[in-house]
């Protein structure tokens, strides 16, 4: 079915239809980084508790019937609201209708939220690197809110691989606003090093994730020796691709990965969208 762009998305959705273990929760704001990327609030059900790092369960009813995909949240678990950030796919089942999302609107999250982007998961060290591509900043976005992991790691790294300059969605978030936070800005301003890189045009830092790390270039920039499971823990999140290369890497100069979620490891790693295409 192919709606028009600005069509409001309740006309296609019915939201009479209960959705069996999901919270109906209310947007609140929706923000468009550009064609392709776009984030939004909505209002968050008391019940819903969750680690950051975790994914829920988001989605429509859509020709009355729930669709419902993966969405890391991309808000930390104390806040008050819910925030997510998505791809749009033109001929996605879910986006071609959640990019027309708009304030008032009703989403579906589901009730447990799980997930292997735990801190308890990774063992103590002084750097940890969280390695992401495209949409798989989200849960990065809730664990660099989190002070625990200030508490744990004297450096974190947050490194963001994407194909465009604009595709760099929350750069101004996490370079101006988050080292004012009231209660985080200074562990922030010391702690957190944000490295964006950019594949396919001209940037500040360029390169795929892997290949700046195994080019040494990531660690020339920062000053830090080539990662090392002595001093260094990492987090992924990206597509299947970015994760194969990531494991292989990281296999390679020494890491465990966390065998499951409860069993601590050098690393862990969670999949931002599984390829069916
Ligand atoms: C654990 C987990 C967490 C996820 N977290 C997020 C998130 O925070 N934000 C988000 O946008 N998506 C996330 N996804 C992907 C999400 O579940 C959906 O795939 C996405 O919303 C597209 O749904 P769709 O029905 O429109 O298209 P689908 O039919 O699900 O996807 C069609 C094809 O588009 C590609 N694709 C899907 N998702 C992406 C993506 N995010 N980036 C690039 N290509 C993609 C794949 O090749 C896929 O086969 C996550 C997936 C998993 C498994």
């Amino acid at each position: 079915m192919n709606l028009p762009q600005k069509q409001n998305i309740q006309s296609a959705v019915n939201t009479a239809i209960e959705v069996k273990n999901a919270y109906p929760e209310i947007v609140t704001d929706v923000h468009h980084w550009n064609d392709k990327l776009f984030s939004f609030r909505t209002t968050r059900n008391d019940g819903l508790r969750f680690e950051n790092g975790q994914f829920v369960m988001v989605g429509l009813v859509i020709d009355g019937k729930p669709v419902m995909r993966a969405y890391s949240i991309a808000s930390p678990n104390y806040a008050e609201h819910l925030e997510f950030f998505s791809i749009k796919l033109e001929h996605g089942r879910l986006t071609s209708h959640l990019q027309n999302l708009q304030p008032g609107d009703t989403v579906w999250i589901s009730k447990k939220p799980t997930g292997t982007l735990l801190l308890h998961d990774v063992h103590q060290a002084d750097n940890l690197y969280m390695l992401a591509t495209g949409t798989g900043l989200a849960p990065f976005m809730s664990l660099i809110q989190d002070p625990d992991v200030y508490e744990k790691f004297k450096r974190v790294i947050l490194v963001h691989g994407v194909r465009q300059n604009n595709d760099l969605a929350y750069k101004d978030f996490i370079e101006k606003e988050l080292p004012k936070h009231e209660y985080l800005g200074e562990m922030i301003s010391e702690q957190l090093i944000y490295y964006p890189t950019v594949t396919r045009e001209p940037s500040i830092h360029s390169g795929r994730v892997t290949d700046v790390i195994r080019s040494g270039q990531l660690a020339q920039d920062l000053g830090l020796p080539q990662m090392n499971p002595e001093t260094d823990r990492a987090m992924l999140c990206g597509n299947p691709a970015m994760l194969k290369d990531s494991c292989e890497l990281l296999d390679g100069l020494g890491f465990e990965i966390s065998p499951r979620i409860g069993y601590p490891g050098d690393y862990v790693i969670e999949r931002a969208f599984v390829d069916n295409g």
